[in-house]
């Protein structure tokens, strides 16, 4: 039986809302948790996306490093982050470049075939000892009370601020780095979910580079082991054994700067009050839900996910598909070709070659495969798209989903020895075991605006000195989803951070 009056309400049953719903129920607060969907987890689930296929694809979200060790000790949270041996390859021409997590030598050998010297190397060893500084440094502050711009200056130290946080990152990079596959490679992290020029003046490629190495202290990305859906499913089940209601299928249609909630779910509306409201849907939804109006955001990405038959052949003869395939495996995402695709996308053209990464989760973790997919030797794949923002879509969603489909499938194609089409499994209906899903795809079944995987565009680590960047307009409601400051990503961080705000923690 639901009460009238809870200590917090939360809107959203995304990972962030269970994370706040897990804190505050186990500190004894009265938690209601409203989910619009007949499930939780929001952009971190699971899902059997194809007919008669026994594979739980990580449908959105798919590789976890935000998520501190911290928000995962103090739940009791009992999901495996598996690391992945291999961090990269990268197809260039007939050969291609492999970053051995586990092998440096080899790592070496690889870096000297493609760029044909040992200075990019070299560079890349500094760099990425920089940003592994900035990491130990800023991840512990992202769960405490934001610090102000000079303090977060003076911990991060002189050289890595101008480079990370001055200037943009395309320069530096430029600066540093002298052959196109390499710089590209690590400009990829600057542009995941973010439609910017990494160039330019705004430093929103920095702000998106900087949250993709620091997670959790060391910036690894790896396999949730049985996929997104244990990540939330696991969060979602402690939130309810601390004694928090969650209720799916419960939309909230109105909220009050008083902290009343109007909701509706199959029986008609309700209402409840909240001591606190704390919203874990995107800011431009809470605005909605308040009557008020915020910027829509624009998000960038066609997510791709697939079910092989098995693995396509390489064209460079010394890596195994094995090893390409378990890292982040990089499609046309060279310097130039990032810029020239982001141009014309600017120009609201689906790039002719558009540029993409894939990586295939049941090569770390096959446990997402039923029995007879594994023992077939099937395997999960799942492709990011860059530079597809959302207006390319708008017109004609289903014809445009089909062109970028098939431009980003076509410029797969240009760096495989075969078709991928060869490689696709075929469901018992005959159908390809293929989906895509555009900005506008998400906004309609995610609820997400312009389809922004972080909500909105990251914001830097620091602020208002003292704050959570939870904060609203209104005392009583808080942000607790990607589009708190420090949020984005599946990391429970601002989840947690509302919750601390809720208590009262300075
Ligand atoms: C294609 C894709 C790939 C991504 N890949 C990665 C990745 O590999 N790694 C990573 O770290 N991040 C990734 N992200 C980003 C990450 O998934 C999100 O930033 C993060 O999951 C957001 O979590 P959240 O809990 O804040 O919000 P959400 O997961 O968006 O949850 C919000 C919840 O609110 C519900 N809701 C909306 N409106 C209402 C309403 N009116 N009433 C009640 N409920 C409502 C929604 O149904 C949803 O369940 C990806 C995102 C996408 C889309």
């Amino acid at each position: 039986m639901m009460r009238s009056r809870y200590d917090a309400v939360i809107i959203g049953g995304g990972h962030n809302g269970l994370v706040a719903a897990a804190y505050l129920a186990r500190a004894g607060r009265r938690v209601l948790l409203l989910e619009r969907l007949d499930h939780t987890g929001g952009l971190a689930v699971s899902a059997r996306a194809f007919p008669g296929v026994d594979a739980r694809l990580s449908r959105y979200s798919y590789l976890v490093s935000l998520l501190p060790s911290k928000i995962v000790k103090d739940l009791g949270l009992g999901v495996e982050l598996r690391r992945r041996r291999y961090a990269s390859y990268t197809p260039a021409g007939e050969t291609g470049l492999l970053v051995d997590n586990d092998d440096a030598a080899r790592t070496a050998a690889s870096f000297a075939r493609v760029t044909g010297g040992t200075a990019d190397l070299d560079a890349w060893r500094r760099f990425y000892a920089m940003t592994s500084e900035v990491a130990a440094a800023v991840a512990p502050t992202l769960l405490e009370p934001l610090a102000d711009r000079t303090a977060m200056r003076d911990l991060v130290g002189r050289e890595a601020w101008r480079e990370l946080f001055e200037r943009p990152i395309g320069e530096v990079v430029d600066e540093r780095f002298a052959d196109d596959t390499v710089r590209g490679v690590v400009l990829t992290d600057a542009l995941i979910g973010t439609f910017a020029d990494p160039c330019g003046d705004d430093l929103l490629a920095n702000r998106c580079f900087l949250y993709h190495v620091i997670g959790d202290g060391t910036g690894d990305w790896n396999v949730p082991v049985g996929g997104m859906g244990a990540v939330s499913g696991g969060l979602a089940d402690i939130a309810r054994a601390a004694g928090a209601e969650i209720v799916t299928g419960a939309e909230a249609v109105a909220v009050d700067p008083a902290g009343e909630v109007v909701f509706r779910d199959a029986t008609g509306e309700h209402t409840v009050t909240g001591e606190r409201v704390l919203a874990s849907v995107p800011p431009a939804v809470l605005a909605r839900l308040l009557g008020t109006e915020e910027p829509a955001p624009e998000g960038a990405q066609l997510k791709v996910n697939m079910v092989l038959s098995r693995l396509p052949r390489l064209r460079d003869p010394d890596v195994d598909p094995v090893a390409a395939f378990s890292g982040t495996f990089h499609i046309n995402e060279g310097r130039d070709q990032l810029a020239r695709a982001y141009a014309e996308a600017a120009r609201g053209r689906i790039p002719a070659l558009p540029p993409a990464e894939v990586y295939c989760h049941s090569l770390t973790d096959p446990s997402i495969l039923g029995p007879d997919l594994r023992a077939a030797g099937a395997q999960t794949m799942t492709l990011f798209g860059l530079h597809m923002p959302a207006r390319l879509f708008r017109e004609d969603p289903a014809a445009s989903r089909e062109r970028a489909l098939r431009a980003t499938l076509a410029s797969m194609d240009a760096v495989l020895a075969e078709p991928i089409e060869e490689c696709l499994l075929r469901a018992p209906d005959g159908s390809l075991c293929l989906e895509a899903k555009t900005p506008v795809d998400l906004e309609d079944e995610a609820g997400l605006p312009g389809g922004h995987i972080f909500h909105r565009d990251l914001s830097w680590p620091f602020g208002e000195p003292g704050t959570w960047g939870v904060e609203t307009g209104h005392e009583r409601i808080l942000l607790c989803g990607a589009g708190a400051r420090r949020g984005g990503g599946v990391s429970g961080i601002p989840g947690h951070n509302a919750a601390m705000a809720v208590l009262g923690v300075s």
